[in-house]
């Protein structure tokens, strides 16, 4: 059995002040695998003091130092990849080949691209020829919170932690109380690494508790999170009162345009990025708008996928698809399905209830609902799960206005061949990411969303800009 029972604050394991217990439970099994210790705010407090303690100091070290401690994590962090998988594997459910080849990929690409995008930023530079003596110093923010949830874990620390340390922030992360054992890993890494104490101190807690209370908190100048919009909202207001810098990195309800002149297999990719990770992706393309003249076959394509996409136990090695993460949200997928079938959706694959022979662990069947229309809770509400809906379209603008007709903007996706349509739509979707024909955006793109999606931009540049404030100083002397 597993236990952690100690917070990361000013360079060392301390044990909580005021901990509660919580059970973390393997989403293969439902049997329980460990425990930690929630914080409480007195150890929400204490990280944050030696935080801030530690930020003079970590601002003013030359940039070129702080490069040399996140290379040295990205080392120790390679070199410990095998431990970050079956941490992940275990606390959400992830297979254990996908927490290898995609969700530990995901953090190193993640730190490789600021590493990146530092070699050609300037803390410093004047702002041009035509106001000489002007200089732009960036900043960095201050004390920052790090608030992450459990669906790509360590993707989503890493887009906080690199970018952070290289700004010259001192941070606090809070991560998912279900991603506790990666972020213990993580937590080692920068550890061993060598990272100043105070500099980058982790406390467990939950959103009610260490989260909330980190989100108002008057010692802290940044709020980076992700998660659901519904904690997004709330960390907004608490924002507002003590004007706060905020990154918020929200749910989606992604769009996939799919033209008859789509290339070959867009339909059974598309399908396949929604049933991967289980469904928990923000930026999975959940609805796949179809045109009407490969509307029919694109259907059978899609259930097809769903029928023969394996779902199995984490720790089986192969390309299956995993269990949910937990309980609440094995039960909030399920009541989704239960409304696309209430509503009239037409159920092609899948359906309530767990995949055949497994009767116990959180496990979701592929699902595809086609005659889906926009109206539909499915087609409104984040499922964040394995369930696919095709709705069809008869023109061009008939699918823009239905990818737009959401409260989300996260990234939608086109399938087409022709050049020119390919731009007049990417230029009319309101999202921060398109994806065309299959090729993702990389590593170092600016990832983020519009509307209830989010505030901000994470990855390379745009990422390390949101942890830094920007300074006009003027007669700057000239050498
Ligand atoms: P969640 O919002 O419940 O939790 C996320 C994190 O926030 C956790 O660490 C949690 O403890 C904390 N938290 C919860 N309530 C809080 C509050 N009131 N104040 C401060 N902290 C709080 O979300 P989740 O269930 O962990 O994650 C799933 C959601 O996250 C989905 O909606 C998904 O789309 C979204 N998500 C978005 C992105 C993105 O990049 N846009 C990435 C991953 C997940």
């Amino acid at each position: 059995m597993i236990e952690h029972r100690e917070f990361y604050v000013g360079g060392a394991w301390v044990g909580a002040a005021d901990g509660r217990d919580f059970s973390l439970i393997d989403p293969a099994t439902e049997d329980a695998c460990g425990v930690i210790s929630l914080g409480s705010v007195a150890d929400a407090d204490a990280a944050v003091a030696a935080a801030r303690a530690a930020f003079p100091a970590w601002a003013a070290r030359p940039s070129a130092e702080r490069r040399a401690l996140i290379a040295r994590i990205l080392e120790i962090y390679e070199a410990r990849a095998e431990d970050l998988a079956q941490a992940i594997s275990l606390e959400m459910g992830a297979p254990i080949d996908w927490a290898r080849r995609a969700q530990v990929p995901a953090g190193a690409n993640n730190i490789r691209a600021l590493l990146a995008a530092l070699d050609d930023f300037a803390f410093d530079h004047p702002l041009g020829p035509r106001v000489p003596g002007l200089q732009i110093l960036h900043d960095p923010v201050g004390v920052c919170a790090l608030i992450t949830p459990w669906n790509w874990p360590l993707n989503q620390v890493t887009h906080k932690v690199a970018p952070a340390l290289a700004a010259g922030c001192t941070m606090v992360l809070k991560p998912s109380e279900y991603a506790a054992l990666s972020a213990r890993v993580f937590t080692e890494i920068l550890d061993a690494a060598g990272t100043p104490p105070g500099v980058f101190n982790m406390v467990y807690g939950d959103g009610a508790g260490v989260g909330r209370h980190l989100s108002n908190h008057s010692g802290i100048d940044m709020v980076s999170f992700t998660g659901s919009t519904r904690a997004g909202r709330e960390i907004g207001r608490a924002a507002a009162d003590s004007f706060k810098r905020i990154a918020l990195e929200l749910g989606g309800k992604g769009a996939n345009l799919v033209f008859a002149d789509a290339p070959d297999g867009s339909v059974k990719s598309g399908a396949r990025q929604v049933f991967n990770n289980s469904g928990q992706s923000c930026d999975a393309p959940t609805r796949m708008l179809v045109e009407r003249s490969i509307y029919d076959e694109a259907v059978e394509i899609a259930a097809l996928t769903a029928e023969t996409t394996l779902v199995g136990p984490s720790s089986q090695s192969g390309r299956h698809v995993g269990p949910v993460v937990n309980r609440a949200q094995y039960d909030k997928v399920q009541s989704l399905i239960e409304a696309g079938l209430a509503e009239g959706a037409r159920l092609v694959a899948g359906g309530p209830g767990r995949p055949d022979g497994l009767n116990r662990g959180f496990y979701v069947r592929p699902t595809v609902f086609a005659d889906v229309t926009n109206t539909m809770t499915i087609a409104r509400e984040e499922i964040f799960g394995p369930v696919l809906s095709i709705l069809p379209f008869d023109s061009e603008d008939e699918a823009i206005a239905i990818a737009n007709d959401t409260a989300y903007g996260l990234t939608n996706y086109i399938q087409s061949a022709d050049p020119a349509r390919i731009e007049r739509i990417a230029r009319q979707l309101r999202s921060g990411g398109v994806e065309v024909n299959g090729k993702g955006t990389g590593p170092g793109a600016p990832f983020g969303g519009m509307k209830a999606s989010g505030i901000g931009r994470e990855g390379g540049l745009h990422g390390l800009m949101e942890f830094l404030e920007t300074k006009a100083v003027s007669n700057w002397p000239q050498a």
